[in-house]
């Protein structure tokens, strides 16, 4: 039987990276998920990459990642213009994405699931990845959850996850979504994209979110791949630069982003 994920929170508050900075993200708190400078960020075209506004080499960059959907692959995925540099930072950390959702044990009833995550596990063995590997293997640990007379009732193996990691490569995704849905990227010194697990966001506790959420409900879900990858998304009639996200990955993976005003922190990974 497949472990079971345990959720780690490396970040404690909300932070924004150096502007410009392009480190890819291991274990940083992560506010602003997706680097950028203003360099033809008003007009982003063909010509720039959407996440730095670089020129040349540049490349096609899916989002969300390509390695999410299993193959045949459907010929609508969504792809952008991204600089080589960009497209590279981000591969290792598209696939810990696939890696972390792969091993889910509660989506092993989902064909597309069973099927990357055979690839996953053979990509998982390659010498390259020992160190991957190795962190893996260490974050295994024994998780008992008792019940109400305090005996144990439910015995876990649990693997850790990076929650920084993982949300933000749907931070950079909703980045990608947001330019293709505006023809534009919203200003970089004035608003930031987020991204987090639906189920690490307390919405009653913050009304941007509860208002986000009620508007993505009422809009339509846009089915990439059936089973591996939808969305929806609302603008808010206040700032055209504004967006607000709800990814489904595997039918059941749920990610809420925002791309927003710096001032509104929502929806980052919260402190554990
Ligand atoms: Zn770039």
């Amino acid at each position: 039987m497949l472990p079971n994920q345990r959720v780690q929170r490396t970040h404690s508050r909300v932070t924004s990276r150096a502007k410009g900075a392009r480190a890819a993200p291991r274990g940083a708190p992560l506010t602003r998920s997706v680097d950028r400078t203003d360099r033809g960020m008003n007009n982003p075209d063909e010509r720039r990459c959407v996440y730095c506004g670089a020129g040349e080499p540049l490349t096609q960059d899916y989002v969300p990642p390509k390695c999410l959907f299993p193959e045949p692959r459907p010929s609508r995925l969504i792809t952008v213009t991204s600089c080589l540099r960009c497209n590279l930072d981000s591969s290792t950390h598209d696939e810990y994405l696939r890696t972390m959702l792969a091993m889910r044990a509660d989506l092993s009833g989902n064909p597309a699931v069973l099927s990357i995550r055979q690839k996953a596990v053979r990509s998982f063995e390659r010498p390259s990845q020992a160190k991957f590997r190795d962190a893996f293997n260490r974050s295994m640990k024994r998780v008992l959850l008792y019940g109400p007379d305090g005996a144990p009732v439910v015995d876990h193996q649990t693997y850790g996850v990076s929650l920084d990691r993982i949300c933000w490569v749907v931070a950079r995704t909703t980045a990608g979504l947001h330019a293709t849905l505006k023809g534009t990227l919203s200003p970089a010194d004035t608003h930031h994209v987020g991204a987090n697990l639906a189920t690490e966001v307390d919405f009653e506790r913050n009304e941007v979110l509860a208002w986000g959420r009620a508007q993505l409900f009422k809009a339509p879900e846009i089915t990439i791949a059936p089973g591996v990858y939808s969305y929806r998304v609302a603008g808010v009639s206040f700032d055209p630069n504004c967006t607000v996200w709800w990814h489904t990955f595997y039918s059941a993976v749920e990610f809420v982003a925002l791309v927003m005003p710096k001032q509104v922190e929502a929806p980052v990974p919260r402190a554990g």
